[in-house]
């Protein structure tokens, strides 16, 4: 009988790894080269990259977007879920980051399915709003900084079709966020939204404690 989420031992969590995960050969590069980064421990974990390209194929998703590529990871797993003829539009503003993308994307053959952006993502989310682009998106992905967290998920609810599905990353943000002390401005920013699409009527709900948390959000 369980009326929590099992807990993961690091024994544990390696065995899941070895049944659950199917990292090929390039996405397992990119991730140890990320990893050797300062900032690496911020990728996406493999399972999240994985539950992605499942739901992706079950949605029969054709049109998605990426908000925070990083080093293209999460990119990577959403694109090659795509059908052929599928497109991602991807937001970075880091120039040095959407290199280290472009060269995975790239030799992954997957460069033509995606469209990389390197400006603030609120402004390219506001010129694809501006250039006809709402109601369209099946697939979006909310990975950026904290402070903008609100503009981006408003932005994702006009951008999205309706039954398309946004996913939020860090919405546990390392369980700081049910820590009352924690007053640090990207943690309350988390807060505010977790509180905000709990009774949002205009999607259906779907909390998962996967990686560092994973919001799945239905829009209505
Ligand atoms: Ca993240």
């Amino acid at each position: 009988m369980s009326h929590t989420t099992l807990p993961l031992s690091d024994r544990l969590y390696e065995y899941y790894q070895a049944v659950a995960t199917r990292e090929t050969e390039l996405l397992a590069a990119l991730r140890e080269e990320t990893a050797k980064r300062p900032d690496g421990t911020i990728q996406i974990s493999p399972e999240v990259g994985q539950f992605f390209g499942l739901l992706i194929e079950l949605m029969g998703a054709q049109k998605a977007l990426e908000i925070g590529v990083f080093t293209g990871y999460s990119g990577l797993c959403i694109a090659q879920a795509l059908p052929f003829d599928g497109k991602l539009i991807a937001c970075e503003i880091n120039q040095d980051h959407a290199k280290t993308a472009l060269r995975y994307w790239r030799e992954a053959g997957l460069e033509r399915k995606i469209e990389i952006h390197i400006a603030p993502a609120w402004e390219t989310l506001d010129t694809l709003l501006e250039n006809g682009h709402a109601n369209t998106f099946d697939f979006l992905f909310i990975d950026a900084d904290k402070e903008n967290l609100d503009r981006y998920y408003e932005r994702c609810l006009l951008l999205a079709r309706p039954g398309g599905l946004i996913a939020i990353d860090n919405v546990l943000w390392k369980g700081r966020v049910a820590d009352p002390e924690d007053v640090d401005l990207d943690t309350q920013a988390i807060r505010a939204l977790n509180e905000k699409i709990h009774e949002d009527a205009r999607v259906s709900l779907s909390m998962i404690p996967i990686g560092d948390g994973l919001t799945l959000a239905r829009k209505r």
